[in-house]
């Protein structure tokens, strides 16, 4: 793809926080390269490009198309639909397309809970007439509509398929970039790829690392941990030895336990490898002691182990209850 012959971009923001569409700015004056050899055909956060234009154009006729978010609404599968179909090359772009990431911990709960939580119950919610979104409301001027919200929040390739991914809460700037430079020099990697490498953060870390043995887990706010020793050494859980490599170990960098961000370097469950990585350090036969260590020590284990990926995981979602259970 060369300038004269500018490509069409795409870029579209579905249930996520919006980080990703900041991340991409932060390849700085190097999004000038890419205004260069694309033409942003959509960008919703960014430019006034409009669905039905996108709707106007040929099958196909997008290059590139950077998804980031889950699917939670009817309106993200419209555009994941539409987008898939106009777009050659379709990037779930970030841990939220990818993986589901924090939207993805709603899969604990369904619409009923979450609406309850959201439009009842918190201590900052007023709503004395109890008013919750509808999908449809007639008013004097017509019948309004909303967005169906699902039950599930679903990863972008569960709705269509995905020629690759880009991980990360964000991708980081220089992996952007490098998919980026990727795109224009048509050296992607085979198709379903996730781009950039299948190292794990531990690769990256500097942090020195002997033998780990493992009698308790502390939360981070338990402990001031010493700067140069491995974090999980040290009884932090530090998710590098399942995570993929992509942010240079930023995290324990600054004396932080990863918590998983780049998901899974390997495999395709997150929480059960970082599990097995777990069980293979804790310093006890006892089962008893091993139950105890792991209790206290992990009061949390869906965001322990699933903060990121819940919704692509072999889990995927809390069981939910026969209808009128
Ligand atoms: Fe570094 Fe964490 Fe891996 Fe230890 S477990 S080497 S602190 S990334």
């Amino acid at each position: 793809m060369i300038a004269e012959n500018k490509g069409k971009l795409a870029v579209y923001w579905a249930a996520s926080c919006g980080g990703c569409e900041i991340a991409l700015l932060a390849i700085n004056e190097k999004i000038l390269e890419v205004a260069k050899h694309f033409d942003i055909v959509l960008w919703p956060c960014a430019t006034d490009g409009k669905v039905r234009d996108v709707e106007k154009m040929a099958d196909g006729s997008i290059d590139v198309c950077l998804f980031n978010g889950g699917i939670r609404t009817s309106e993200h599968e419209y555009m994941a639909r539409l987008l898939r179909r106009k777009a050659k090359v379709l990037v779930a772009f970030g841990s939220c397309a990818s993986e589901g990431c924090i939207p993805g911990l709603a899969n604990t709960s369904d619409r009923k809970e979450i609406f309850r939580t959201v439009y009842h119950e918190t201590p900052s919610t007023e709503n004395p007439q109890g008013i919750e979104p509808r999908h449809a409301v007639e008013m004097p001027e017509g019948k309004l509509h909303l967005p169906i919200f699902y039950d599930t929040l679903f990863t972008l390739d569960q709705i269509v398929h995905v020629d690759y991914y880009l991980p990360g809460c964000p991708p980081e700037a220089e992996r952007i970039w490098e998919a980026i430079t990727a795109i224009l020099e048509n050296k992607l990697p085979p198709k379903g790829s996730v781009i950039g490498a299948n190292t794990t953060v531990c690769d990256e870390c500097p942090r020195k690392r002997t033998e780990k043995k493992i009698r308790k887990f502390y939360r981070t706010w338990e402990i001031i941990p010493d700067e140069e020793t491995c974090l999980l050494e040290q009884g932090i859980i530090c998710a590098g030895v399942a995570t993929r490599a992509g942010c240079g170990a930023k995290c324990p960098r600054v004396n932080s336990p990863c918590i998983g961000c780049y998901g899974v370097n390997d495999g395709v469950d997150f929480g059960a490898r970082l599990m097995s990585a777990l069980a293979s350090v804790i310093d006890s036969d006892d089962p008893e002691e091993i139950e105890q260590i792991i209790r206290e020590g992990i009061p949390d284990p869906v965001g322990t182990f699933y903060r990121f990926s819940l919704a692509h995981s072999l889990l995927r979602r809390k069981k939910k209850a026969p209808a009128g259970a």
